[in-house]
């Protein structure tokens, strides 16, 4: 029997909106979704605000129940203690995060993190019982060297290195050149390395997890180009980076049907 993974549509905000801003854009993402009849157990939406801005949206989804969950943009590998500027899971627990984005190519890029603190971030999140988002994807050079699938496949079995079988991990495919450029990857191109991914987690985690964990595509997701990866097989959802930062866009995204 085939496993219905519910799609997940993810909107990365990065370093946009404060905790006004905040508040403002998710009552008006729920009112919006829940005006056009939108079925949140069919389509699940996330949103995943700068850390400032998690206490307010935790306070708001909670007190009226909005549907709509949330995360971090990432979070330490460590538990506690003299890690300056550093977030930990406890932490995210603590405000009921679901998710947390992990690895994503800005920390990679930006920050230096490797596979193997990458690794130490997915099992940190999961003893807090918040999914992982784990983001792979090859730069523009290693696709031309190496092919689409193989840095992406290598991230993920290094990142899936301390996960056991009955963890719930999320995954996102962000070709590094696609994200942000307005050049989004072709829905083949991302059904190809989706498909590759899965058979990373099946090989890792066993079938039956990979028949149910879903591997989500990120790189100038919008409102026009989302159908075309959601009819994709191995394509279970979106990271929306810039699309995510407009009410009636991301909305659009999270109804692509
Ligand atoms: P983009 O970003 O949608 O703006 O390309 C995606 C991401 O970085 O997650």
């Amino acid at each position: 029997p085939t496993v219905r993974r519910v799609p997940l549509i993810a909107g990365n905000w990065k370093m946009n909106l404060d905790h006004l801003q905040a508040i403002a854009f998710v009552q008006k993402l729920a009112w919006t979704l829940k005006d056009a009849s939108h079925d949140f157990s069919a389509v699940e939406v996330a949103v995943f605000p700068p850390f400032t801005d998690l206490r307010s949206v935790q306070t708001l989804v909670a007190a009226d129940k909005l549907p709509i969950a949330f995360g971090g943009q990432d979070v330490s590998e460590h538990e506690s203690g003299a890690y300056t500027g550093e977030i930990s899971a406890a932490f995210l627990e603590a405000l009921e995060s679901r998710y947390v984005i992990i690895g994503h190519s800005e920390r990679r890029t930006l920050h230096g993190e490797t596979d193997e603190q990458v690794a130490a971030k997915v099992t940190a999140a999961l003893k807090h019982n918040i999914a992982p988002i784990i983001c792979v994807g090859e730069t523009a050079e290693d696709l031309e060297t190496h092919g689409a699938s193989a840095v992406p496949v290598a991230q993920l079995r290094a990142a899936l290195a301390g996960v056991d079988s009955a963890a719930d991990v999320v995954v996102a495919y962000e070709p590094v050149w696609a994200i942000g450029s307005g050049q989004a990857a072709t829905p083949e191109q991302a059904e190809q390395v989706c498909a590759a991914l899965r058979g990373v987690v099946a090989e890792v985690l066993g079938d039956d997890v990979a028949a149910k964990t879903r591997i989500l595509y990120g790189g100038s997701v919008k409102s026009g180009n989302i159908a075309g990866f959601m009819r994709e097989p191995n394509v279970d959802g979106a990271l929306v980076g810039g699309a995510s930062l407009d009410v009636n866009e991301f909305a659009a995204i999270v109804r692509y049907q």
